[in-house]
This record gives structure tokens, sequence and C-alpha cells, in this order.
């Protein structure tokens, strides 16, 4: 996957911090905050551009929030459109998706609406597990 190929697909301009911001998810297996993208991008680009940029990404279906709240939301590339499962590595802290395991069965008791859902499990990952 390229960057300004998806960047094209979802017809966003092709700015360099776009560019290296989606890179990072490209190459990475898991979710990153706002605050690991600052401190791993290598051009410069302050914060607040950062977190506008994930906004645009996630409003897009580019990636989509999986953990945490505000600042410290991690985000991931987008695989799958459906509800998948979540997983959180508590030895190393890795987030990442499920995507092979789906959701779309769910049923609310009557008189319940669903806006969002995350379904997030937390325990040990395959590679802490060896
Ligand atoms: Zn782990
Ligand atoms: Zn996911």
């Amino acid at each position: 996957m390229d960057a300004t190929v998806i960047l094209r697909k979802h017809k966003l301009s092709k700015t360099t911090g776009r560019i290296e911001v989606l890179k990072l998810f490209i190459e990475s297996d898991q979710a990153l905050s706002e605050r690991e993208i600052h401190s791993r991008i290598e051009y410069s680009f302050d914060r607040a551009s950062i977190y506008r940029t994930l906004k645009t990404f996630s409003e897009n279906g580019i990636l989509h929030p999986v953990y945490g709240k505000n600042e410290m939301t991690k985000y991931i590339l987008q695989q799958t459109p459906e509800e998948h499962l979540h997983f959180k590595c508590s030895e190393c802290e890795k987030v990442m998706c499920l995507p092979e395991i789906k959701f779309n069965d769910i049923h609310l008791p009557e008189g319940f609406i669903k806006k969002e859902a995350n379904y997030l499990v937390i325990g040990i990952c395959d590679n802490c597990n060896l």
C-alpha cells in the first residue's frame, strides 16, 4: 500500500505531512497515538497538525480510532468497514485489530440504540506469549 495512492483514492490533497503520517501507519502493525506519531515522525509537524490529520483520516475511513480518549486515542489503518475485535497486550502495550473476528449479530434489548461500538480484549499477545 502506498500513501499517495490512498490519499488520491480518498480525494485528499497530498501534503508532505499527510504522506508522512500515513506512511507510519502503513509500516506499523499496531495502533498509534498522536503522541507516538509525534515522536516517530521525521517531518516537522506540530501536534495540532498531527491531530487534525488523524481526524481527517478517520472521517475519511482511512483510519479508525481503537482505544483511549482524546489525545491518548490510538488509531490504526481501516482494514474492514465491518465491526471487529481489538486486542490490547498488557505486556508490550500493543493495540491491534483482529478483523477476522466479527460482530455482525449483536442485538441490543428493545429501546436501545447503538451509536458506536468498541470491542476490546486485554491480554497477552502471541509475541509476548512465546
Ligand atoms: Zn505483547
Ligand atoms: Zn480495528
